[in-house]
């Protein structure tokens, strides 16, 4: 089950591409044919010796008002693969049992409470409900990946609040959990690490992980990444580029941005500014999450392929644009380790509490699924 996931990713854009050119359809199929050189160029393993070859079709996303027709409506419908039968002979065709789908069911936490100094008003509505079951033939399968969920990495103010508090890791009880990690022989992978194993069906490791920060703050820098290099862990920080451009000493610079990725971190995308992406235009979740996208591909010198979103709030259209920016896939804030290429861009997370000790840890990856 593992090999098949995603291992026709690529079949999709393609397709897409055919069915432009043979129906000469209008604005919504362009806009996902000029995205073929962006998931034809990362399912390769050469990928990386290739620049930037998710930055530019980005830009073919037109900005004025007329362009609203890229998500045409609100329903789910885009958001899944189309059938691709023809092109996919060895492709299993399967009904998915509702079972695979609803991973955020088995939630026990509440989702999307976060708190961001430039976003002081976080929202508090829940997720969109998943798809109902449908049958299409394209790959399947579900695989078991934590993907743990870190914001502050710091002792946290002494008047901070009860949101903060709960989503701040002290640094040396963040070592502990790195520590439990290497002797209970975890291997962190990156998104492009993942995407590379799973689109050319090669097995997982054993124990894999995915230690993810969001926000960028600038203890990510100062406490995260030392301790991540000092136990060989790598992980992936989902920065939002506004603080970062404008250098708020609060988050990250560049410099240690492109440091850090230098040294074997991985860079995703938080969005531009942190806002909530429900009911949104177009033109405001383009200029969010391209944007975000372009700023970290031109700092970093490569392309970036997971998005995060703000407060795991979405909808629909978000779910869109972050596909047609050319990531590969997205996280969410709900919890959940299984995922499947259907559930690509809803990837579940643990979250990963203020207080968590080693043993919360290793009791929350125990029951995880
Ligand atoms: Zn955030």
């Amino acid at each position: 089950m593992i090999k098949a996931l995603f291992r026709f990713w690529f079949v999709v854009p393609i397709l897409l591409l055919v069915v432009a050119m043979q129906v000469g359809m209008g604005l919504v199929v362009a806009d996902n044919a000029a995205a073929v050189p962006t998931a034809t160029a990362t399912l390769r393993p050469t990928f990386t010796s290739t620049p930037f070859p998710t930055a530019t079709p980005t830009s073919t996303l037109p900005p004025s008002p007329t362009s609203t027709p890229v998500v045409p409506t609100p329903t789910r419908a885009t958001s899944t693969p189309r059938p691709t039968p023809t092109l996919a002979p060895s492709s299993p065709t399967m009904t998915l049992s509702p079972t695979n789908l609803p991973l955020s069911a088995v939630t026990p936490t509440s989702p999307a409470i976060e708190s961001v100094p430039t976003n002081p008003s976080p929202p508090t509505a829940t997720a969109v409900p998943a798809a109902p079951p449908v049958q299409i033939s394209r790959p399947t399968g579900v695989f078991h990946v934590p993907i743990l969920m870190y914001h502050y990495l710091s002792t946290p103010p002494a008047d901070a609040d009860a949101i903060r508090m709960d989503l701040s890791v002290p640094p040396d009880l963040f070592e502990s959990h790195l520590a439990y990690l290497r002797d209970a022989g975890y291997q962190s992978l990156s998104f492009q690490q993942l995407a590379d194993i799973t689109s050319r069906g090669e097995a997982l490791p054993p124990k894999p992980i995915i230690i993810t920060f969001d926000d960028g703050y600038r203890d990510s820098y100062q406490y995260a990444f030392p301790l991540l290099q000092k136990y060989g862990f790598t992980a992936t920080f989902f920065i939002f580029t506004q603080p970062i451009d404008t250098a708020n000493v609060n988050f990250l610079s560049w410099d240690m941005v492109r440091e850090m990725h230098q040294a074997g971190m991985e860079f995703g995308s938080h969005s531009h500014t942190h806002p909530d992406l429900r009911r949104r235009t177009n033109e405001f979740l383009h200029s969010e999450i391209v944007t975000s996208k372009q700023l970290i591909e031109q700092n970093i010198g490569e392309p970036i392929y997971a998005f995060a979103y703000p407060s795991g709030l979405y909808d629909d259209a978000a779910i869109d644009m972050v596909k047609s920016a050319g990531f590969l896939m997205a996280v969410t804030t709900e919890w959940g380790g299984r995922h499947s290429y259907d559930r690509r861009f809803l990837m579940p997370r643990v979250r990963i509490r203020g207080n968590d000790t080693a043993a919360m840890l290793a009791e929350k990856l125990k029951i995880v699924e």
